[in-house]
């Protein structure tokens, strides 16, 4: 029999990176064991094409309930009238909104990628970019927010199809009721892409889009600690105002469209393993342990932001209100491309991410993005934070001197090797 040694050696490898070293990146987390048991069983033999009770394959009688449970857990967990949770990836979801709401050639209009932005909301290198004409808004120099008014004034000079906001990299709330009247001003859909702050979102510690956007895509694997995935939801169904038709000739719903959207249109046969592992997340996510941890998430965002400030670091806005910050380091003399590096050798992982305005090209970068989820997750706290930014403090002054930082590598993998890598 075939045993493949080679590969379950490099997950060990890899396992014991993740527990030796501090996971700073924000859009990671770590999944707990159900979750992965749900990702790693046989439910990955089944084809499921189409829906719970109309699928295209037989068979399907357990993967049905399956998906109904995580459906009506996802809907329950975020107010949803209907989800669907079918993508493979937060970049799979934006697909298949597009898909169904766009003619290719549609004017959309997004958070600049430069500003902390995503691929998917019009990048030229991105399909959202190549198939429907993109303008960007970004944020203000002096203040590194988001001006409403100038997110007005461009919606009605380029009269989108289609708002989107969400961000990879913006530490701020959104303003949905304002950005609904803009979208309805200039006869546009308004998308919010709550990938990173989903979780957060969920438990009622931001700003809710559900209430003013049309359609609402996220991630399932950042902060909502789920598998690596994708999904839509809405919280009201409505008759699309597009006039399209159903064959039969009545107007379709939104959420028919979507459907449609993700399969047949951009995806085959969906994951019924990730959906289960899914359907676990949901429900972790709405238990007291998960209400906890995603207070302590932002507990402990604000506190390594306030450290990061005390040392003279630049948070682009000055703070966080969710999980995430972005530091500008140019006035440290680095490059996010040398904190990475450096930061890397002392097993401290985070990535390098241009900063609004940003000169250098995004290899190099003059800013790094840290993220609180997943140390969260391992269990550290407030005073943990301040530990953590010594430790990157002290590599970054020490960028160049490798004997300084295999020193705060071992102080780290010491430090974290006591907290366990899952979660209760
Ligand atoms: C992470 C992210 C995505 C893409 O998610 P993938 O699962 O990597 O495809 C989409 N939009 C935003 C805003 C994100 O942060």
């Amino acid at each position: 029999m075939y045993q493949d040694k080679q590969i379950f050696d490099l997950i060990d490898l890899e396992k014991e990176r993740q527990l030796k070293g501090v996971e700073l990146i924000a859009s990671e987390n770590f999944a707990s064991a159900q979750v992965m048991a749900a990702a790693g069983s046989v439910l990955t033999n089944k084809y499921a094409e189409g829906l719970p009770g109309k699928r295209y394959y037989g068979g399907c009688e357990v993967v049905d309930e399956i998906e109904d449970l995580a459906r009506n857990r996802a809907m329950e967990l975020f107010g949803a009238e209907w989800v669907n949770v079918q993508p493979h990836s937060g970049a799979q979801a934006n697909a298949a909104v597009m898909l169904a709401l766009l003619e290719p050639g549609d004017k959309i209009l997004g958070f600049d990628l430069s500003h902390g932005g995503h691929l998917t909301h019009g990048s030229p290198v991105n399909f959202s970019g190549k198939l429907y004409q993109p303008s960007f808004y970004g944020v203000e120099k002096e203040t590194g927010l988001i001006d409403w008014d100038k997110v007005e004034a461009k919606a009605k000079a380029e009269k989108p199809k289609m708002l989107i906001c969400g961000a990879s990299a913006y530490s701020r709330d959104w303003d949905y009721e304002r950005l609904r009247a803009i979208a309805d001003e200039v006869g546009a859909f308004l998308l919010a892409d709550i990938s990173h702050p989903s979780g957060l979102i969920a438990r009622g510690l931001l700003n809710d889009p559900l209430e003013y956007c049309h359609v609402v895509t996220t991630t399932t694997h950042k902060t909502l600690r789920g598998p690596r995935g994708g999904m839509i939801m809405m919280r009201k169904d409505f008759e699309n105002p597009l006039g399209k038709k159903t064959p039969k000739g009545s107007l379709r719903m939104m959420s028919s469209l979507l459907d449609s959207g993700v399969f047949p249109g951009t995806q085959g046969g969906p994951l019924e393993h990730i959906i289960a592992a899914k359907a676990v997340a949901y429900g972790e996510a709405m238990s007291d342990d998960y209400m906890h941890y995603i207070m302590q998430v932002k507990k402990n965002a604000h506190a390594m932001a306030e450290a990061f400030v005390g040392k003279g670091y630049q948070i682009i806005s000055g703070g966080t209100d969710n999980h995430s910050m972005l530091i500008d380091l140019s006035n440290k003399n680095l490059t996010g491309k040398n904190a990475e590096e450096s930061l890397g050798k002392a097993d401290i992982t985070i990535n390098k991410n241009m900063v609004p305005f940003d000169e250098r090209s995004p290899f190099v970068t003059s800013g790094m993005r840290i993220g609180t989820a997943a140390v969260t997750t391992r269990g550290l706290a407030e005073s943990d934070m301040l530990e953590l930014v010594d430790f990157i403090d002290d590599a970054l002054r020490n960028f160049e001197n490798e004997s300084k930082l295999a020193e705060i590598k071992k102080a780290v993998n010491e430090k974290m090797t006591a907290f366990p890598l899952f979660h209760k």
